[in-house]
C-alpha cells in the first residue's frame, strides 16, 4: 500500500513543516521566562534538552531538526534508493522502531516511487509483547503503510516462552535474537522488500562493537550493519538511527507524540549485552561523546574489515533454506537443540 500520510501529521508534526510557521513570534516570550529559562544555543526559545557531547541546548524545533537530519544523512549514505524499491522496517512498537518507522515515512513518502512496510515479530513472550502489538498497529494505521505480524511460533516452531520453559538454564535472548532475526529475514523477503530497516540507535552500535571486540569475535565486527553488500537470501539491513543516542530517540518520540510500548523485556536482565551497556553508559558519563567516537573508530576500520575479512560466502540451509556459511543455519541448530532438551525433560518426567 502507498504510504499516504494523511491524519498523521497534526500529531507527528514536523518542525521543518507546520510547527515552524505556527510558533509564536520570540517577542511574545513572557519576559520573565526568558530570564529563568535556559536559552536554546541556536535561537532564543527555551531549552528542552542539553545535547552533553556537543555542549548545545536545543529547543523542542531545534532538537527535532537536529535528529532529522542525522537520520537523512544516515539513510543517504547507507542506501542510493533509484526508484521502485521496497523498504520493511521492523516494527515492535518500542521508541526506537517507532521512532525509526515515522523518520523512514517522513524521509520515503516524499519519494512516489518507494514504499514502507513494516514488520512486527511476536515471540512469543505473554507478559511482554502483547502490550506493544496494538500500539505498532495503531502507527501503521496512522501512516497508512502496510503492516504485517509474524509469530516466532510460525517461523520458529517456538513461542519464546515454550523456549524458556524448555532450556530455563539457557539465556533467552540467544534463541530470541536468532529466530527473530530469522523471521524478519523471512518476513521481509516475502513482502518483496529491498532493504529491511531496524531501529538499533547509537548505543547499541557501540554496545555491539564493544562486545564483539571483548569476545575477540572479528567476523562477527566484520559482519556489523549496515550491510554493504547484497548477499543472497539476506535482505541487506539499513540503520536510520545508527549515530542517534538512545535518549534522543525516547526524547524525540516524546516531543512529536509518538506513542510507543514503554516496558522492558523480563528477560532482558540476563542478555549478556546488559554489562556492555553499563559500561558505555559509564564510559559516556565520564567522556561525553565516547558513543559517537567508538562508532567512529570502527567505521574508520570497515575498509580494513572488508578488506581482510570478507563475509563468508552464504548457500541455503540445508533444513530451512534460509541463507547460513554453515550447512545448517544457527536457527535450525537451535530448534534441534529445544527438540532434544524437551526430548530429555518428557524421559526425565516419565520416569
Ligand atoms: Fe527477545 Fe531478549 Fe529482546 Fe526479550 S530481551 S525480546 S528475549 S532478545
Ligand atoms: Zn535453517
Amino acid at each position: 500500500m502507498r504510504p499516504s500520510g494523511a491524519g498523521i501529521l497534526a500529531r507527528h508534526e514536523s518542525p521543518s513543516t507546520e510547527s515552524r510557521r505556527s510558533r509564536p513570534p520570540k517577542a511574545h516570550y513572557p519576559h520573565l521566562l526568558w530570564r529563568e529559562t535556559v536559552r536554546c544555543s541556536k535561537c532564543e526559545a527555551p531549552a528542552v534538552t542539553l545535547i552533553r557531547y556537543s555542549g548545545q541546548h536545543l529547543c523542542r524545533d531545534d532538537f527535532l531538526v537536529f535528529v532529522e537530519r542525522r537520520v537523512k544523512h544516515e539513510v543517504r549514505s547507507q542506501v542510493n534508493l533509484e526508484g521502485g524499491e521496497r523498504v520493511a522496517v521492523g516494527l515492535s512498537g518500542g521508541k526506537d522502531s517507532s521512532v525509526a518507522t515515522v523518520l523512514l515515512h517522513d524521509i520515503l513518502s516524499i519519494r512516489r516511487d518507494v514504499e514502507l512496510v513494516a514488520i512486527t515479530v511476536n515471540e512469543g513472550i505473554a507478559s511482554y509483547r502483547p502490550g506493544s502489538l496494538p500500539l505498532a498497529e495503531a502507527l501503521c494505521k496512522d501512516l497508512g503503510i502496510e503492516h504485517r505480524i509474524v509469530r516466532l511460533e510460525d517461523t520458529a516452531g517456538w513461542a519464546m516462552d515454550d523456549v524458556v520453559g524448555a532450556d530455563p538454564t539457557a539465556i533467552p535472548c540467544s534463541y530470541c535474537g536468532v529466530f527473530r532475526r530469522q523471521a524478519l529475514n523471512v518476513a521481509a523477503k516475502e513482502t518483496d522488500a529491498d532493504y529491511l530497516a531496524t531501529g538499533l540507535n547509537l548505543d547499541d552500535t557501540a554496545q555491539s562493537i564493544l562486545m564483539n571486540v571483548a569476545r575477540g569475535d572479528i567476523d562477527k565486527l566484520a559482519r556489523l550493519g549496515p550491510h554493504e553488500r547484497v548477499q543472497p537470501g539476506l535482505v541487506p539491513r539499513l540503520q536510520p538511527l545508527r549515530m542517534i543516542p538512545e535518549k534522543e530517540a525516547y526524547l524525540y518520540a516524546m516531543l512529536r507524540g509518538i506513542r510507543f510500548h514503554d516496558a522492558t523485556c523480563p528477560h532482558a536482565e540476563r542478555a549478556q549485552r546488559g554489562r556492555f551497556r553499563e559500561i558505555v553508559n559509564h564510559l559516556e558519563e565520564e567522556s561525553p561523546g565516547t558513543r559517537h567516537a567508538i562508532v567512529r573508530g570502527y567505521d574508520q576500520l570497515r575498509p580494513l574489515f572488508a578488506e581482510h575479512f570478507p563475509p563468508a560466502p552464504l548457500q541455503e540451509c540445508v533444513v530451512c533454506g534460509e541463507p547460513t556459511s554453515r550447512i545448517t543455519c544457527k536457527a535450525c541448530e537451535l530448534q534441534g537443540r529445544l527438540s532434544t532438551v524437551e526430548g530429555l525433560a518428557d524421559r526425565a518426567r516419565s520416569r
